[in-house]
C-alpha cells in the first residue's frame, strides 16, 4: 500500500511538471497575441515566437511518457485526488481535439487560405480565395475521414446533440416571418472618449469587477485574454460611436471578465482554471450583454443620468447584412444561412464554387436583402477561411444557454429592482456560486443541470425571442 501511495506521489509529480510546461507555453502564446493586438511590437517577431512555442507544446503533448501518466491517472481515478483526475482527463481530451497532426499538404493549403483571405477582403473579391478555399475543403475531407457536416458538428459543439441541433434550426427556419415581421427600435447618442470612460468606470462597478486585476485596453476591437484570476485583461471598441453599443458591447467584456474573475483561485496555473467550455463563456458574456447591457432602466441611467444627453432612438425596417450588427431576432437568421451552407459543403451537396450565389440567394429570400459585394456578404466572418466550420450553430447555443440561466436566475432575483439601486451583487453571487467558481471542473452539459436542474432545454431562448414551435 505504502508503495503504491508513493507511485502514485511520483506520477503526481511528474504530471505538474509536464503540466506547468504547457501552461507556460499556453501563457506565452496568449501573452503574445494580447501584445500583436495592443503594441505596435514587430508582429514577424512575436509570430516566431508564438510558432515556436506552438511546436513546444506539440512536442509535450505528444511525448509517451506525458500520455502514460495522462492514461495511469485517468485509468485509476480511485488512486488521484479528484483535481488531478479532472486535470488529466481535460489534457487528455485537448490532446485528442487538437493534436489532429496536420499532413504538410493540409497545412500548406489552410494557410493558402488564410493568406488570401486577407488579399480577398482587401480587394472585396470572393474569388480571390476561392480556388484555395476549394482545394483546403477537398484535402481536409479527405485526410481527415469527413463523411458529413454531423461528424464534425458534434465534436465541435459538445453540449448539443446533432438532432437537436437540426430541431433548432428548423423552428429558426418555420418562424423567418415572426423574426423579421417587426420594426427594430434602434437607440443611438453619440459618445466621447471621455463618456466612454465614465460609462465604464460605472459598469466596472456595477458588475463588481476587481480593478486592480484587471487590464483594460481602449483599442478598436473587443476581446479577452485570461492569466487567471489575478490577471485578466480585456479590449474595448473606443472607436465606437453609438453610446448603447458601446455599453452592450463592453458588458458583453465585463461578463467574460467576471467568469475568469470568478474562479476558484487555487486553480490558477491549472487546466481546472477557465470556463466550463467556449460556449459556455460565450454564454456569460452574453448574459451581460442582453440582460444587463441592455437593459433599458440602465441605458435609460447612463444616458439621462449619467451622461445627461437624452437618449434619441430611430426605427430601422431593414435588416443589416453583418451578421455581428443583427438585432436579437434577425441573429439567428444569419446563422441559420451560415449553418445550412456549411452543412451542404460538408455533406457533399454544395461546391464552393456556387457557396457566393448561394449566400445572396439566402440573404434574399430570408432576410429580402441585396447583398452588394463580397465583403458585405461571404467574407464578412473569418470562419471557413481558418478552418472553423461547424462554429457557428455555438453562438445559437450560447443565446440557448444564457436564456435558461436567466430563467433559473428570475426565480431568485429581479434584475430591474437590483439596477434601480446599483447593486448587481445578488446576480454575481449566484452566478460565482453555481458557474464561475468551477471553472473548467465539469462539462457544460453537467454544469447546466447542476445549476439550473434541467438539460439543455432550446424552447426558454425560442420562447424569448416569441417563436411558435
Ligand atoms: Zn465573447
Amino acid at each position: 500500500m505504502r508503495e503504491r501511495n508513493m507511485i502514485n506521489e511520483k506520477i503526481v509529480k511528474e504530471f505538474k511538471i509536464f503540466r506547468n510546461k504547457l501552461i507556460e507555453e499556453i501563457y506565452l502564446q496568449q501573452y503574445m497575441e494580447w501584445l500583436a493586438l495592443t503594441t505596435s511590437s514587430s508582429s514577424d517577431i512575436l509570430s516566431d515566437i508564438i510558432v515556436a512555442s506552438t511546436e513546444r507544446v506539440k512536442k509535450l503533448e505528444c511525448s509517451q511518457k506525458f500520455r502514460n501518466i495522462l492514461d495511469e491517472i485517468v485509468n485509476n481515478p480511485m488512486n488521484f485526488d479528484n483535481d488531478i483526475y479532472c486535470e488529466a482527463k481535460i489534457i487528455n481530451k485537448r490532446i485528442k481535439d487538437n493534436t489532429k497532426i496536420y499532413s504538410r499538404q493540409l497545412c500548406n493549403a489552410l494557410l493558402n487560405v488564410k493568406r488570401n483571405y486577407i488579399l480577398a477582403k482587401q480587394k472585396n473579391d470572393f474569388q480571390i480565395v476561392k480556388p484555395f478555399l476549394q482545394t483546403f475543403i477537398k484535402i481536409k475531407l479527405k485526410e481527415e475521414g469527413i463523411s458529413n457536416y454531423e461528424s464534425i458538428l458534434s465534436k465541435k459543439i459538445v453540449e448539443i446533440s446533432s438532432q437537436q441541433v437540426t430541431e433548432l434550426f428548423k423552428s429558426i427556419k418555420y418562424n423567418i416571418p415572426l423574426l423579421i415581421a417587426t420594426e427594430e427600435k434602434v437607440k443611438y447618442t453619440n459618445c466621447s472618449k471621455e463618456d466612454m470612460d465614465k460609462i465604464l468606470d460605472y459598469l466596472i462597478d456595477l458588475v463588481n469587477l476587481n480593478e486592480r486585476s484587471l487590464e483594460i485596453y481602449k483599442g478598436d476591437e473587443s476581446f479577452m485574454v485570461s492569466f487567471g484570476t489575478n490577471d485578466v485583461k480585456i479590449s474595448l471598441n473606443y472607436k465606437e460611436k453609438n453610446m448603447f453599443e458601446f455599453v452592450t458591447k463592453s458588458c458583453h467584456e465585463l461578463g467574460h471578465a467576471l467568469y475568469e474573475q470568478g474562479n476558484n483561485k487555487n486553480h490558477n496555473r491549472t487546466f481546472l482554471s477557465g470556463a466550463a467550455s467556449t460556449t459556455m463563456h460565450e454564454a456569460i458574456a452574453i448574459f451581460y450583454e442582453k440582460f444587463i447591457g441592455k437593459n433599458n432602466l440602465l441605458q435609460a441611467f447612463i444616458s439621462n443620468e449619467l451622461l445627461d444627453k437624452p437618449e434619441c432612438f430611430y426605427f430601422t425596417p431593414a435588416p443589416t447584412p453583418i451578421r455581428i450588427n443583427a438585432s436579437e431576432k434577425n441573429y439567428p437568421i444569419h446563422i441559420l444561412i451560415r449553418y445550412e451552407i456549411e452543412k451542404g459543403l460538408l455533406d457533399g451537396e454544395l461546391k464552393v464554387n456556387e457557396i457566393e450565389k448561394i449566400w445572396k440567394e439566402k440573404y434574399k429570400e430570408y432576410l429580402g436583402i441585396d447583398i452588394k459585394n463580397s465583403n458585405e456578404g461571404i467574407l464578412q466572418d473569418p470562419h471557413w477561411f481558418n478552418d472553423k466550420f461547424a462554429y457557428f450553430p455555438s453562438y445559437i447555443v450560447g443565446r440557448a444557454y444564457a436564456a435558461q440561466l436567466k430563467n433559473e436566475i428570475d426565480k431568485f432575483m429581479a434584475i430591474d429592482e437590483m439596477i434601480k439601486i446599483n447593486d448587481l451583487s445578488s446576480l454575481n453571487n449566484w452566478l460565482k456560486e453555481n458557474i464561475y467558481q468551477y471553472g473548467a471542473q465539469y462539462g457544460p452539459s453537467e454544469l447546466l443541470k447542476k445549476s439550473t436542474k434541467e438539460e439543455l432545454n432550446c424552447n426558454y431562448y425560442l420562447d424569448s425571442l416569441h417563436l411558435e414551435r
